[in-house]
């Protein structure tokens, strides 16, 4: 995907197994068969976004990590293929020069630090929301503790964003809490064009179709909701495309409205 003059390539860390619970107790397996599979199964992509910019070469979340976690209701997230991903379009782990977490949930910062708390992307400043900082590092929220160490070991490397900012040429962060307190969008834009890259605020284009799936991992569940209907307002605008996080395949779309409101997969 080309942006102006800005690249984005999606890489996918691994899977996250998802249930149809996760959107609702009221969400049933049979509801979207595009979805989910003959057992009731959604296999979503963990992924990840790498956004180059001028000089700048940046991260937008950071994955699982190489582990595996079990969820409620028989979900997993399954990580582990970041720097593969990365490798083959031939970038080393020293050229990232910044990432940017949506969101400090265990699957978007994964390859931030190894075990032992040090940073894997050697010259990365790692930006994201001040509140997650607040709700995950210093609050109860859940994150592994070799992430947790990292944190509070590199403090230098960290920029905490309280407000909307640019972080780099053309790519600017946006604060759209409700599935995290701190929780980020970021926006990249080049000319006329521009693409949301919507993190965890919106998990599935489906949720277009189905305003009441949530996310069970919503922090503020009413915030969420409010924050996902003026990312699909966003949406609507013209020259706008997103995808998010989770998005099946990755892959960009855009929102049109006619009969309806109705997502385009970008071609
Ligand atoms: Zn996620």
């Amino acid at each position: 995907m080309r942006i102006g003059d800005i690249d984005l390539h999606p890489v996918a860390d691994g899977t996250f197994v998802a249930a149809p619970g996760y959107f609702g107790t009221h969400v049933g397996a049979d509801a979207h068969p595009e979805l989910f599979d003959r057992d009731g199964t959604a296999w979503l992509p963990i992924g990840c976004f790498l956004v180059r910019s001028g000089d700048r070469v940046v991260l937008v979340d950071a994955g699982m990590g190489p582990q595996a976690e079990d969820l409620p209701l028989g979900m997993r997230l399954l990580g582990g293929q970041l720097l593969t991903g990365l490798r083959a379009l031939g970038v080393t782990t020293a050229d990232i020069t910044d990432v940017i977490c949506t969101h400090l949930h265990t699957d978007h910062v994964g390859w931030l630090f190894d075990l032992a708390g040090t940073p894997v992307f050697p010259r990365a400043t790692i930006w994201f929301g001040a509140g997650d900082h607040a709700h995950f590092v210093d609050g109860s929220g859940h994150m592994v503790p070799h992430i947790r160490k990292g944190f509070l070991q590199h403090t230098s490397r960290l920029r905490p964003i309280d407000h909307n900012r640019a972080v780099a040429p053309g790519i600017t962060a946006q604060l759209t809490p409700g599935h995290t307190p701190g929780h980020l969008c970021v926006v990249v834009s080049s000319g006329q064009e521009r693409a949301l890259l919507l993190g965890d605020a919106v998990t599935c284009p489906v949720q277009l179709d189905e305003p009441t799936w949530h996310s069970l991992a919503d922090v503020d569940t009413a915030l969420a909701d409010r924050t996902r209907e003026l990312l699909w307002r966003e949406l609507e605008q013209p020259g706008v495309v997103g995808v998010g996080a989770h998005f099946p395949e990755l892959r960009f779309g855009r929102l049109l409205r006619g009969n309806g409101r109705q997502w385009h997969i970008t071609p």
